[in-house]
């Protein structure tokens, strides 16, 4: 597509459809980045897709939603509508429709609106390991929850997500909610709408993303298990960056009620711990079955060490061009480990990998804007004036990507590509038990290196996206320090439900190495307050 393609009529048009106001600077921006990613988009059309069929949703089958119609447990009249903004005689109320949409309740300027730190609030005072971090996106009964953004500051859940619930019933309290890139989107945790998450190795740079504070509290021995979501990195690329354990699991081994949903067909929540042998242990609390999720499932998790091949597989797109040479050579070493511990290692090919992130960014931008089209500011949180740039750049993107007369070059070729990176894995796998990857191309950056470049930021993603695009999980483990002393990661992936094996993969290497054991000097700086 030539630059010119996207013109600002045509924001504006993609604006109004997604119900965003922008103004001339926004529209100026939004333009340049928008034609920046859609160009880069362009190299989806190099692949032939024509007999391809389209992936939508990983899982073949989801569970029958229906249940029988008894009448349960629900809210008061009054506690339904104790998060709207204007209520009138027990109702919403609700802007005018039927004229010109007006954005309407707005009550600050964005640069008057104050940043403040509530996220590190201390909610009890129990000792690390009786408690949990919850990342903002799980919803926490009584408990503000933002996911990240102005839009939903102030906002009280009146349930707990079933995570929360498992953590509770397992007599772990809350004790943290924690920063994250709004709504999930962010490869750096730079994209709160409160403020970037600090690395706590190097307050210069970047934690990680989305789950930045989630990474945060358990690398400082805060809490020896936080919560945390991966849609394409947000478990690993933090975990890789603070010198943490983190496992995205099988999409629709852990129930996503009640977290707050970025791209429904890639969220997975998972948890963050300092070593595979626990983080198993608080997998198993929250990877049930969950009737409030319909694409929550529950296959065994048995495939044992015993049964399989002992081969893993390299994959060679993932060492080429791209990645920082340190970062390579940590990865190799980390590699020879499992090849003294009889370990055959083979080199496999994932020949779409080079597509994984442009197919990634429209199918998750299109369904962002799907779901956060719910955020009105009628029956709960801030009205839509209070998106960040990054959201609202999302919002835009996957609104045109999917708007009539597009969706054939976009959304339709990248769920066609989407397929071709699933039968990639499903062809090593024939092969070897699991692959062996670098979670992140290059080590963690300066803070505000990137922000000005989205398309930069997306491209740190492309390790992440074969597994996110597949629903397979993927075991991220610290396996290194550059020189100057910044952790390295890499990720231990496998096919669906593989789970237990990729624990058995991560255990025996922190048996043979002590990397997971190093903890940053720095005591806690997950917030900018200077912001
Ligand atoms: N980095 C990816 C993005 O910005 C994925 C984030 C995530 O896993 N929530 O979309």
């Amino acid at each position: 597509m030539k630059k010119d393609i996207l013109s600002k009529d045509q924001i504006k048009h993609i604006a109004k459809l997604a119900n965003l106001s922008l103004d001339d600077k926004e529209l100026q921006i939004y333009t340049r980045q928008l034609a920046s990613v859609l160009n880069y988009m362009e190299i989806l059309q190099e692949v032939d897709t024509k007999h391809v069929p389209p992936t939508y949703q990983v899982l073949d089958r989801t569970t029958n939603i229906y249940r029988e119609d008894v009448v349960g447990e629900c809210f008061s009249q009054k506690e339904a509508i104790s998060q709207g903004k204007k209520i009138y005689e027990g109702f919403f109320t609700t802007r005018n429709v039927f004229e010109e949409a007006r954005v309407g309740n707005r009550t600050l300027e964005p640069s008057q609106r104050k940043v403040n730190d509530k996220y590190n609030a201390i909610l009890t005072t129990a000792d690390p390991k009786g408690v949990v971090g919850h990342k903002d996106l799980f919803m926490t009964k009584g408990i503000e929850t933002t996911a990240g953004s102005r839009v939903l500051e102030g906002y009280i859940p009146q349930y707990n997500s079933t995570v929360v619930s498992n953590f509770e019933k397992a007599g772990l309290k809350t004790k943290y909610k924690l920063n994250q890139d709004a709504w999930g989107h962010g490869s750096s945790g730079e994209n709160s709408d409160f403020g970037p998450t600090k690395n706590p190795w190097n307050t210069k740079k970047v934690a990680g993303g989305s789950s930045s504070g989630s990474v945060v509290v358990v690398a400082t021995g805060k809490v020896d298990v936080a919560t945390a979501t991966d849609t394409c990195g947000s478990i690993r690329m933090p975990s890789s960056y603070c010198n943490v354990c983190g496992i995205k699991p099988t999409y629709g081994a852990v129930s996503r009620y009640g977290v707050i949903a970025f791209a429904s067909s890639l969220d997975c929540p998972g948890v963050l711990s300092n070593s595979v042998e626990n983080l198993q242990k608080y997998f198993d609390l929250i990877s049930a079955k969950d009737s409030r999720d319909a694409t929550s499932q529950s296959e065994s998790r048995e495939k044992k060490m015993g049964k399989l091949k002992r081969i893993i597989g390299v994959p060679m797109e993932f060492l080429g061009e791209g990645i920082d040479s340190e970062v390579k050579k940590i990865f190799l070493k980390a590699v020879e480990i499992f090849k003294k511990a009889n370990y055959k290692i083979i080199d496999v090919s994932l020949p779409h990998t080079k597509y994984g992130i442009a197919a990634y960014y429209i199918l998750a931008p299109t369904e962002t804007a799907s779901n956060l089209a719910r955020y009105d500011g009628v029956r709960y949180g801030n009205d839509r004036s209070y998106f960040g740039p990054e959201a609202k750049r999302r919002i835009m993107l996957g609104t045109f990507v999917s708007s009539a007369g597009y969706t054939d070059r976009y959304y339709e070729k990248a769920a066609r590509i989407r397929t071709l990176i699933i039968r990639d894995l499903e062809k090593a796998y024939d092969i070897v038990d699991a692959i062996l990857a670098p979670v992140s191309p290059i080590p963690p950056f300066n803070i505000g290196e990137k922000v000005d470049d989205p398309l930069q930021l997306y491209l740190m993603d492309i390790y992440a996206a074969p597994a996110s695009l597949s629903g397979t999980p993927s075991l991220a483990i610290p396996c290194g320090f550059t020189k100057d002393e910044l952790p390295v990661g890499m990720q231990i992936m496998g096919p669906r439900w593989s789970e237990e094996m990729l624990f058995e993969l991560g255990e025996e290497y922190q048996k043979a190495t002590q990397w997971h054991k190093f903890r940053p000097n720095s005591k806690e700086m997950i917030y900018d307050k200077n912001w």
